[in-house]
């Protein structure tokens, strides 16, 4: 891993001021018209640099994984603009996408998810070779998979197998080289590990650790537990309800933790870290309904500290620290 500056250094993923609000329709469907919004994401912006690892972190609920898919491009956006290398990827034609598509990978919680249970797991490796036109050898596509079986820590008979053959970690490991075969300059990484055992885990972030180092990748770290998003990323944004309510360096928001929702979160999970020693944090109710969102501030009706203004104003995120951004009126 990698710490990049973020001044003086272009970014390689712009997310800015993206929304994904999802219609409800009634039981006739869209015959009976819309009946309101869930707002996922609601005007979110946050930068990626080269070889830095991003981390997002929320409840479930918060919005994280629709801001991955989103920034992907992968379902379509309410608003906004996500630049990759400079262009605007929503304004760009399906053509014009297939090239980027190759170079920003995702990597799922669940890896049957890129993985074809009938198709033999050398077969499926190959395929983003054969779309994308990379390699028009059969041969060497397949020197290729192995090499890449190799680099995620596979033998080269596994190109032979099919999924079920193999174990969570294994399987991961395959979604990872699935990713990697197109040589991408970023991976959305989204729960990569949530499913598989802790000791499984820690094998699988050492080697996205090792992966990164190798080929100068850039992760988006999209995950709910605070423990591995603390370990794997450089910078840190926390999502509540479709917003990023503090962005980060990681020793800083480790250490001085500013909204209340952070120091909520944080307080939760045993740890040496400062804020993780204060007493606990307990937070009335459920995260509210996206359908029918909090005025003002999102995390009024949960705050130990709300005050009238948090109510009605949505409050603006301000810097406090060097690159240590937070959205809270206590903060004005
Ligand atoms: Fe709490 Fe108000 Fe800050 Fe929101 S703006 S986190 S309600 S103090």
């Amino acid at each position: 891993m990698t710490l990049q500056s973020t001044s003086g250094n272009e970014p390689i993923l712009d997310v800015q001021g993206i929304k994904k609000y999802f219609p409800v329709t009634g039981p006739l469907g869209r015959l009976g018209g819309i009946k309101g919004q869930v707002k996922a994401v609601n005007d979110v912006s946050f930068k990626v640099f080269k070889g830095e690892t991003y981390g997002l972190v929320g409840e479930s609920g918060s919005g994280k994984s629709t801001t991955g898919r989103t920034a992907m491009n992968l379902i379509k956006p309410t608003a906004g603009k996500v630049f990759y290398k400079n262009k605007n990827i929503f304004d760009l034609s399906k053509k014009e996408l297939r090239p980027v598509r190759k170079e920003l990978q995702m990597v799922f919680q669940d890896p049957f998810s890129s993985l074809n249970p009938r198709i033999r797991v050398g077969d499926t490796l190959e395929e983003p070779l054969v779309i994308h036109s990379l390699l028009a050898n059969k041969n060497e596509r397949r020197e290729r998979v192995f090499e890449i079986l190799d680099k995620v820590g596979m033998q080269a008979e596994h190109y032979y197998r099919f999924p079920h053959e193999f174990s969570g970690g294994q399987r991961q490991r395959l979604g990872l080289a699935r990713a990697l075969i197109s040589n991408p300059e970023i991976i959305i990484c989204d729960e990569p590990v949530s499913a598989l055992d802790v000791s499984i885990q820690s094998q699988v972030i050492n080697l996205l650790q090792q992966l990164q180092d190798e080929f100068q990748l850039s992760y988006l770290f999209i995950t709910h537990d605070i423990s591995v998003v603390r370990h794997i990323s450089d910078r840190i944004g926390v999502m509540y309800l479709g917003k990023i309510v503090e962005e980060a360096p990681t020793e800083s928001l480790f250490e001085t933790p500013l909204h209340p929702y952070t120091q909520a979160l944080f307080s939760a999970v045993p740890g040496k870290h400062r804020a993780q020693k204060r007493e606990r944090i307990v937070l009335k109710g459920e995260i509210p309904s996206p359908l029918n969102p909090p005025t003002g501030c999102m995390f009024h009706t949960r705050c130990p500290f709300a005050k009238d203004i948090c109510r009605t104003e949505i409050p603006q995120k301000r810097e406090m620290a060097p690159n240590h951004y937070v959205a809270c009126h206590l903060y004005e």
